[in-house]
């Protein structure tokens, strides 16, 4: 009889912190925790080829349930062997459960906010259930396409199915999001029907996939502990924190803090949508396993390249550089001290002038170089956990 690997296996706890080292088992390979989840929206990481996001370290790529649903369906993909070897990809992949975009769609649109948003003059809204894109139930999501205004309709029995032919080794249960704006009332209704739609995505999933249920209730702390203990019971093979956490960094370090807190320790915990350098710092720090965001992709493509200390980079430079407003050294590459192909082979004046004339390649080379960092960044963070330095690390890296 074949043993069934142990999912996720705590190496060593951090003694001034609770950040800690482990290891995740796929069946595509194991990842080592803490690790950065490179984003894959419409299963690809833009621009890159999957050789090249090899190539970067990465450990892990996430692409998104709604965009793959609505082209070129999850039916095409399962046809294909599943999304790495859609891919051509030979990493662990996982899924989101769509349930997000009932925020990226309604209230986040209609309103101009992300997940970190601010108060207008401390006015809450009180319901997003019915907008014009979206329409929340009992039952599940109806949401219009964004490419042709069709309607659809996820709930967390179609999610699952959905998740299940994409084939990704790593699937979230299926919530809803709520935005910062919400109120108390709306985040606690809402929060609850996200915990029926937790067990509703524990009884309906495939049994093979691994599975996190995901934390919701905004910024409410007595509501984020009882969202806590609730998902903590249940059977989900990892935690994920979802939602609004606060209007400032701070309020989301304590609100993240307060979560873990009341979390046992055995699963996996993954944050959502969060990460700069410094929330990847103060994430880790309070116990969070992996993080994602397209923040190190998005930026690429906005012309700024992400620098390590040794370059300058601190917190006031927030690490990066906008590469139309540098004065560059004629020979010398976006970073001295990266390892990356990139800057072992191109000059940042190169790249400065693709990126000048319109040219799809600096883009190309920026977003390699970032998505090369950020796993560096993740490498740094873990050999520190394990040598038992990671305040110093951090220390280092925001400059003080
Ligand atoms: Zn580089």
């Amino acid at each position: 009889m074949l043993m069934k690997k142990k999912f996720f296996t705590v190496l060593k706890n951090d003694k001034k912190t609770i950040a800690r080292i482990g290891k995740l088992s796929t069946d595509h390979g194991d990842i080592d925790t803490p690790f950065f989840s490179v984003v894959g929206t419409s299963a690809t990481v833009r621009t890159l080829s999957s050789e090249e996001i090899l190539e970067t370290d990465t450990q892990l790529v996430l692409a998104n349930t709604y965009h793959l649903h609505l082209r070129p369906n999850e039916k095409v993909i399962k046809k294909l062997g599943g999304l790495s070897k859609f891919m051509n990809l030979n990493l662990p992949t996982m899924t989101d459960s769509g349930g997000f975009q009932a925020m990226s769609l309604g209230a986040g649109r209609e309103h101009g906010i992300g997940k970190i948003g601010f108060f207008p003059n401390g006015k809450k809204l009180e319901n997003t259930e019915d907008r014009s894109l979206v329409n929340i139930t009992e039952s599940g999501i109806e949401f219009r396409s964004h490419h042709d205004g069709s309607r659809h309709f996820f709930s967390p029995e179609i999610s699952m199915q959905i998740q299940s032919d994409l084939g990704a080794d790593i699937i979230f249960a299926f919530d809803e999001c709520t935005s910062p704006l919400h109120n108390f009332e709306y985040t606690k209704k809402s929060m609850e029907r996200t915990h029926r739609w937790a067990v509703r995505s524990l009884e309906s999933y495939n049994k093979k996939q691994k599975i996190y249920g995901i934390i919701q209730g905004g910024v409410f702390k007595d509501l984020r502990l009882i969202s806590a203990k609730f998902i903590d019971k249940l059977n989900f093979d990892g935690i994920a924190i979802g939602g609004a956490l606060g209007d400032t960094k701070d309020s989301k370090n304590e609100i993240t803090e307060y979560i873990v807190s009341n979390l046992s320790n055995k699963k996996p915990r993954h944050m959502l949508g969060i990460g700069d350098v410094d929330d990847i710092f103060e994430a880790v720090e309070r116990g969070i396993d992996s993080l994602d965001c397209v923040w190190f992709t998005r930026l690429a493509r906005r012309n700024m390249y992400f620098i390590y200390p040794e370059d300058g980079g601190n917190k006031i430079n927030r690490w990066r550089k906008n590469i139309r407003s540098v004065k560059l050294i004629l020979e010398n590459p976006l970073s001295e001290y990266c390892k990356c192909n990139i800057c072992s082979n191109y000059s940042a004046t190169y790249i400065k002038h693709l990126v000048v004339a319109n040219e799809m390649l600096g883009m190309r080379l920026i977003t390699y170089h970032n998505i090369f960092f950020v796993n560096n960044l993740m490498k740094q963070i873990r050999e520190s956990i394990q040598n038992s330095k990671f305040l110093e690390l951090k220390s280092y890296w925001y400059g003080k």
